[in-house]
């Protein structure tokens, strides 16, 4: 039976010492009376929960998976997951972020993040149910009408009911510009909806009393392509008054055609759902749903990042405390001697190289992901323009970045904690494949991994020549130019300096290649994605270890410090050098993807 123990120290460290993140939101009017004590009080209390609820529930939810019932089109979720969501429900956890005239505790996103990630290290499918939720509401708090807020916001808020986003159908995944599903106006103000949606997460389960879908549709006469799709909320229930009162009145026209049987998450039920003429209202303008859409899915494009974080973080712990026991073989290390037939495999390099990986991933985004959540809250709620601005540049161009780099490190390091159990990884019980395989999603959906890195070159980077990347690049230069003359610090600053100029180089010359061809951004963007990754990754080492440094030094510093400088040291050096083959494959050009006839593959 896997373990999870929240990992409030790193959390804290963080938070506390790295972001200084409760100083940060208390300049922001919404949050002027957080303090750092009810920040670890909802953390640990969110630990608990984690621990002692979603936990158990995760090796079972995955061996019964989801029963769909082709007679009444209703889906069960594994045994235990209903009751754990009512306990979420009672315990007004789905509200945690919330504007408090919705029902909610409105507090900041930075809090959120970090109790995320530990859910979706203890069960990434059953978080997703409340994950949806927390997307949906966003989407229609910025796009949905007076009257929608008032009707569904409190009811997503409090999670009595759940909320899903419906773009895919077959012949329509990456190019959602291809989409059918059918908007037609009503005299009342209405929409018929009639289209057939496949692999809805969540679309239907016995969670709650309503499913509140947020469906991509095209009204008669739309334009073709992206700028002809409009944005609906279709309930599963037609709902009857509105706010916190409200009631689910008939149901709608819609139902779930069937479940897919798939590789993890089984316990997420994976939904065609089949609209049949359902009632639904628009959302935000018409022919402009894609973009009220995006609320919803740069949401959920930094929480699959973060579940990326989450699985990391579970799988390090359970394969640190199998290296601790388990013994194999006998030490390499110099005059090492054991009166023991063999030592615990802790004591071999390589295992300990599969442990750093994980935990150097695991610690660096969380550095990462945690400060994006914090640019989250300035973009929403600063004062000061500048700040929201710089804010909102930020989030833009690092989305895809925690989206794909967060979740390309998890799976490789879920599968380096597999590794360090041998055969007992590849079995069942230990968990670690489910976590393996409940990782691999994460590269796939909220846009594969390929579209986010070319999201982030063609869209990000240079849409706008460079600007919103030379604004992150003045906070890496303003660290280096303020330790850059410490000895203590060079082993850190020297390579995030050099990669910073390498980026500046990197960047132009794709820049001038895509002008000239297009095919040029394609084939660099994946390995660009990489090296901005590490970019990040290296700001963030670099500042974890300033602070480890001071503190390890004071008399009776806590053992955490040097076990972060010698994290940080592992991704300097065995990590980072990633970035020296992707700068190469980058430059390397389109040629030799695509000097080979289609026919020849
Ligand atoms: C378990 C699960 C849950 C899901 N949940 C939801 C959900 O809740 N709501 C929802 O709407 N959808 C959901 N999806 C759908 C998911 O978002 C899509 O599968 C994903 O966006 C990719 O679309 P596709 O599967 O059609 O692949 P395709 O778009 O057919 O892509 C196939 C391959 O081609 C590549 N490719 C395609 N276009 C390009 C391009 N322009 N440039 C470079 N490479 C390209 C892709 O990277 C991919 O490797 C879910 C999928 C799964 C499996």
């Amino acid at each position: 039976m896997p373990v999870y123990k929240a990992p409030l120290r790193d959390q804290q460290f963080v938070l506390h010492e790295v972001l200084h993140a409760v100083d940060a939101v208390r300049k922001m009017p919404a949050f002027h009376e957080l303090d750092a004590d009810t920040v670890n009080q909802v953390l640990e209390e969110g630990g608990r929960f984690c621990s002692e609820v979603l936990l158990p529930l995760n090796l079972s939810g995955d061996e019964q998976g989801c029963h769909f019932d082709p007679s009444t089109h209703e889906v069960r979720t594994p045994e235990g997951f209903r009751a754990a969501f009512d306990q979420w429900r009672e315990g007004g956890w789905q509200g945690l972020t919330a504007e408090s005239e919705y029902g909610g505790q409105a507090l900041p996103h930075m809090v959120q993040i970090a109790f995320d990630e530990m859910r979706c290290g203890v069960n990434q499918a059953w978080t997703m149910y409340s994950g949806l939720t927390q997307g949906a509401y966003e989407c229609l708090l910025v796009h949905g009408s007076p009257r929608q807020k008032d009707t569904y916001l409190p009811k997503l808020a409090s999670a009595e009911w759940t909320g899903t986003m419906c773009l895919t159908e077959a012949h329509c995944g990456t190019d959602l510009g291809l989409l059918r599903t059918r908007a037609e106006p009503q005299p009342d103000g209405s929409y018929r909806i009639t289209g057939q949606k496949i692999f809805i997460s969540a679309g239907e389960h016995d969670l709650a009393d309503n499913i509140v879908h947020l469906v991509l549709a095209r009204m008669p006469g739309a334009p073709a392509g992206v700028k002809g799709i409009s944005l609906f909320v279709v309930p599963k229930f037609l709902p009857k008054g509105d706010g916190a009162s409200a009631q689910v009145g008939a149901r709608n026209a819609l139902y779930c055609g069937g479940i897919e049987h798939k590789m993890g998450i089984h316990a997420n039920s994976t939904c065609q759902v089949v609209f049949e003429g359902a009632t639904g209202w628009m959302v935000g303008e018409a022919n402009r749903g894609l973009n009220a859409m995006f609320v919803m899915m740069n949401g959920a494009r930094l929480a699959v990042g973060v579940q990326g974080l989450g699985l990391t973080e579970a799988a390090y712990q359970n394969a640190a405390a199998y290296a601790k026991e388990r013994v194999q073989g006998r030490s390499l290390a110099p005059g090492a001697k054991s009166d023991k037939p063999a030592d615990p495999i802790i004591v071999h390099p390589d295992v300990r190289r599969s442990l750093l990986t994980a935990r150097a991933w695991a610690e660096g985004g969380r550095a990462f992901s945690y400060w994006l959540a914090l640019m989250a809250d300035q973009q929403h709620h600063h004062p000061d323009e500048g700040e929201r601005k710089f804010a909102g540049d930020m989030m833009a161009l690092m989305t895809p970045v925690a989206k794909a780099f967060l979740t390309d490190n998890a799976f490789d390091g879920v599968s380096q904690c597999l590794q360090v159990f041998g055969g007992h990884g590849y079995i069942h019980e230990s968990g670690m494949e489910q976590l393996l395989r409940d990782a691999r999603i994460n590269m796939i959906y909220e846009g594969t991994n390929a579209v986010q890195a070319l999201d982030l070159l063609g869209r990000k980077v240079l849409m706008d020549a460079g600007a919103r990347l030379r604004a992150f690049g003045k906070l890496v230069q303003a660290f280096v130019e303020e330790h850059g003359t410490s000895a203590e610090m060079s082993e850190f600053v020297t390579p995030l300096a050099d990669l910073g100029d390498k980026v500046q180089k990197l960047t132009m010359e794709l820049g001038m290649k895509a002008m000239a061809n297009q095919e040029e951004a394609g084939a660099a963007a994946v390995s660009y994605l990489r090296v901005i990754g590490h970019l990040v990754f290296a700001y963030f080492w670099a500042r974890m270890a300033r602070v480890a440094l001071d503190a390890a030094g004071r008399s009776g510093a806590d053992p955490f410090y040097r076990a972060k400088l010698a994290t940080a040291r592992f991704y300097f050096q065995r990590l980072l050098p990633e970035t020296a083959y992707h700068i190469r494959a980058a430059r390397s050009g389109a040629k030799n993807l695509m000097e080979l006839e289609a026919e020849l593959f």
